[in-house]
């Protein structure tokens, strides 16, 4: 078997290109984006026209906008995922509780991993996974929950022996306490998910790791977010790969103006493709 083996999708919840692109609060992620295993998309857009997250990671996971889908009150998803559509068995890690309507976990029995379905099994299992030593405000988003889906993820990881490994950890604080308006602790989450990938990508040696946000914030209200604050719109993608010839090709797969629903077609190049 291959030494690097797999392919992660990451999203962070919310987060912009002015933070994720500076080096003082992600520094692995800028350092790597200088290097030739990486490809850094900064120009990508939103598909839906709502500028929220489930319209948001709807579009990332299925590649098609549910015109239902427009804002956080949703119903399980009509648009099937990719990872149903080929047949996977995913690691899913998401600390965000409506992943199980996006995903439609009743449709195709997908065991989403986090902190609501904790058992003291599990528990026992993950805490050899070091979490991050910075110190988050208590009372800001609950910093358990994201730490819990983290070792989940590491751990199931591990165990997943499937021929295509495949998975997605994703991480939703920074939106909450950016909404709260405390900058402080929103730059402090990016920087926590940026050790979080760094640790993915050295220890558990994926071949690919898909980096990406489910929608902007505004350029202003930075606080904010929807079709109407300018900056909503603009997201980033950023991909780690240790295979030279899909990461080379990448730009195959990305619409001249690239867009969130590619995230679906980058999944396939380097997944199944
Ligand atoms: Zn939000």
């Amino acid at each position: 078997m291959d030494k690097y083996n797999g392919t992660i999708l990451i999203t962070i919840d919310g987060v912009r290109k002015k933070e994720i692109f500076n080096s003082n609060i992600a520094p692995f992620l800028n350092y790597a984006c200088k290097k030739k295993y990486s490809k850094k998309i900064d120009n990508m857009v939103v598909a839906n026209k709502y500028k929220v997250s489930s319209p948001g990671y709807n579009d990332i996971i299925t590649g098609k906008v549910n015109e239902k889908y427009i804002d956080n009150h949703i119903d399980y998803n009509k648009n099937t995922n990719f990872f149903e559509n080929y047949k996977l068995k995913p690691t899913l890690a998401l600390s965000w509780e409506k992943f199980n309507k996006i995903y439609n976990t009743r449709r195709n029995k997908f065991k989403i991993l986090n902190y609501i379905n904790k058992t003291k099994k599990i528990n026992n299992k993950i805490k050899k996974t070091k979490c991050s030593k910075i110190k988050f405000n208590k009372h800001s988003c609950n910093y358990n929950e994201e730490c819990y889906a983290f070792q989940t993820f590491c751990y199931y990881w591990k165990k997943n022996n499937e021929k295509i490994k495949c998975g997605h950890l994703g991480f939703k604080c920074s939106d909450s306490v950016a909404h709260q308006n405390n900058f402080q602790e929103y730059t402090k989450y990016i920087s926590f998910y940026d050790k979080i990938i760094k640790y993915i990508w050295k220890n558990l040696l994926p071949e690919t790791i898909i980096i990406t946000t489910d929608h902007g914030r505004g350029t202003k209200n930075w606080n904010d977010h929807y079709y109407n604050i300018p900056g909503s719109n603009n997201i980033w993608c950023i991909i780690l790969s240790r295979n030279k010839n899909k990461l080379y090709n990448v730009s195959n797969v990305l619409s001249k103006q690239p867009i969130n629903t590619d995230i679906y077609n980058l999944l396939h190049h380097f997944i199944i493709y």
